[in-house]
Formats: structure tokens, C-alpha cells, sequence
């Protein structure tokens, strides 16, 4: 049997999401046979491919890397899925929307002179960090989003029954506050 085309992907946030997806624990092993990580960060793989079946999408949109990458995932990806609070509403990363229409001079004062031990200057916003969006937006403000995994993480029995129930064929049924859409 062809297994599909898998991708996970880590823009705003704390990797606690993938960390769920890890703690699927011997689950893993069964989905090994049935999906192929084409993209992660947990595979070496530098360019978003195209022709990805699914991908889980972890984290908000905070910067315009974040933002390019995402169109490139949406345009490549058949089912595209959030993953966890942060792609959903902005969770974490939008705590700065609270600064302001614009709060990234703010933030970037914050982070690099105020809070600075030593070497007090931000980057110009050509170096080394890509620059960022005037506010944090959720995954699907950037794109369609064919489904919603809800949680702070969500939790790996959530991950589990929905990857079940897509890789089955069938839609993926969840209970409570375990949401799907598309
Ligand atoms: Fe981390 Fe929670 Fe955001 Fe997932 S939803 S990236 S666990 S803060």
C-alpha cells in the first residue's frame, strides 16, 4: 500500500504541540506503515515539497517567514490541519496583539534592549531574523484550514483518533470539545 504524503510543520510556537505528537508513543510504530514524513522538523528536510497529503501546522503566524511559508504548505498540501490553541486563536504568541494595532517595535525593544544583558541593538530587519507582522494571526487568517485540533496541547488520544480516522478514509470523529470542520 502507497503511504501517504506527511508533513508537520512549527511556525509561533513552543513545540509543545509536536512534543503531543511524539507522546502518541508505540502509536507511532502503526502510523510509520501508513504515512511517509516527507517535511517536519523532526526530518532533515530543508524545502516544503509539494504533493503533501496532509500536514499538521503548529503555532501562530507571527512573522512574514511564517506567512510565506504557510501560503507555500497551503498551495502544496491536501488537508491541511491546526494543531493546538496557538494555530487556532493566536494563543501565546498573540499575548503581544495586546500592545497594540502594531507592537512590534515594542516587542523587539523588549526582547533585545530592555531585557538585554549585553549587546543592546535590534537586528536590522534584513539581517538574521525575518521581520515581524505588524500582529499575530492564526493559521486559518493566512489560509484554508480543513480541520481544527483544539488544545494547549492537544492531547495525544485527540492526534490518535483523528490521524485514525483520516488515514481510514472516513471523516474524523471527535468527542466533546475535539472540533472538526471541512
Ligand atoms: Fe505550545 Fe500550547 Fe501553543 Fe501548542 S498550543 S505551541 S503547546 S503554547
Amino acid at each position: 500500500m502507497e503511504r501517504i504524503k506527511f508533513a508537520t510543520v512549527w511556525l509561533g510556537g513552543c513545540a509543545g504541540c509536536h512534543m503531543s505528537f511524539l507522546d502518541l508513543d508505540e502509536a507511532l510504530i502503526d502510523l510509520a506503515g501508513l504515512i511517509e514524513i516527507v517535511y517536519s522538523p523532526i526530518v532533515d528536510t530543508k524545502e516544503y515539497p509539494h504533493g503533501v497529503d496532509v500536514c499538521l501546522v503548529e503555532g501562530a503566524v507571527c512573522n512574514e517567514e511564517n506567512l510565506e511559508l504557510l501560503r507555500e504548505i497551503r498551495e502544496r498540501t491536501r488537508v491541511l490541519v491546526s494543531l493546538g490553541d496557538c494555530s487556532i486563536t493566536g494563543n501565546v504568541p498573540a499575548i503581544r496583539n495586546q500592545l497594540g494595532a502594531d507592537s512590534t517595535a515594542e516587542v523587539l525593544q523588549c526582547a533585545y534592549i530592555d531585557n538585554a544583558l549585553e549587546n543592546r541593538r535590534v537586528p536590522s530587519p534584513n539581517g538574521i531574523l525575518p521581520a515581524l507582522l505588524p500582529r499575530v494571526i492564526p493559521v486559518h487568517e493566512a489560509v484554508a484550514v480543513d480541520h481544527f485540533l483544539p488544545g494547549c496541547p492537544p492531547e495525544p488520544s485527540t492526534i490518535k483518533a483523528f490521524l485514525t480516522g483520516l488515514l481510514d478514509g472516513g471523516a474524523p470523529r471527535l468527542e466533546g470539545r475535539q472540533i472538526k470542520f471541512g
